[in-house]
């Protein structure tokens, strides 16, 4: 394959697309089998975007059930009297979730800030489940208690890209996930 600029800017592959492909293929299974074993006929899968877009896409063909899919956009936003940017959601979810079975899809579990405000808010419409699936979690940065029902690889304390993440909005169309040259790196806006 031809070295493409976008291929060189990162340092180091941290999860190869045949990983990822025969990974998604464990989650599929397991998450259908565990729907199903209990008696669940249709999914609601809420994706968190942008991140969570081929993520989702590449799972959601792996889920082997009746399901609707809706995107929800979030942002975090800078308070002015502190650094700590906080998840706010700027396009709501249209499909209705009472009574529902809501599997919540995210690219990244980091601080646990965006997966723990969005489950709160998601409560609130009653679904019957809630429960919730990141491909990547990240080690030794968590700021809450919220733990992903199901995780697809965990990674250690870097910033990637690749696979749906972006840096500045570049880097999505990676095949697979990696991290940027140092170089390249300055101070990140994550969100
Ligand atoms: P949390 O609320 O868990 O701190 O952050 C989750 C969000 O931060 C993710 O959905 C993602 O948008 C962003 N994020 C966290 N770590 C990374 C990373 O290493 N790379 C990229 N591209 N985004 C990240
Ligand atoms: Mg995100
Ligand atoms: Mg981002």
């Amino acid at each position: 394959m031809i070295e493409t600029a976008m291929e060189s800017d990162l340092a180091r592959i941290l999860v190869n697309a045949d990983a990822i492909d025969k990974r998604l293929d464990e989650l599929g299974e397991t998450i259908t089998n565990h729907y199903q074993s209990n008696g669940v006929e249709e999914l609601t899968l809420i994706c968190i975007t942008n991140g969570s877009i081929i993520f989702a896409a590449d799972l959601l063909r792996r889920i082997n059930m009746y399901a609707r899919v809706d995107c929800v956009r979030v942002s975090s936003y800078q308070n002015e009297d502190s650094p700590i940017t906080e998840p706010e959601i700027i396009d709501q979810i249209r499909l209705d979730l009472t009574g529902r079975h809501v599997l919540l899809v995210d690219d990244i579990l980091d601080t646990g800030k965006t997966l723990e405000k969005l489950v709160m808010i998601l409560q609130t419409f009653e679904p019957q489940t809630l429960e919730t699936c990141v491909l990547l979690e990240k080690q030794g940065r968590r700021q809450c208690r919220y733990e992903a029902t199901y995780v697809g690889f965990k990674i250690p304390n870097e910033f990637v890209v690749g696979y749906g993440l972006d840096f500045a909005e570049r880097y999505r169309n990676l095949p697979h996930i990696g991290v940027l040259r140092p170089e390249l790196q300055n101070p990140p806006e994550w969100q």
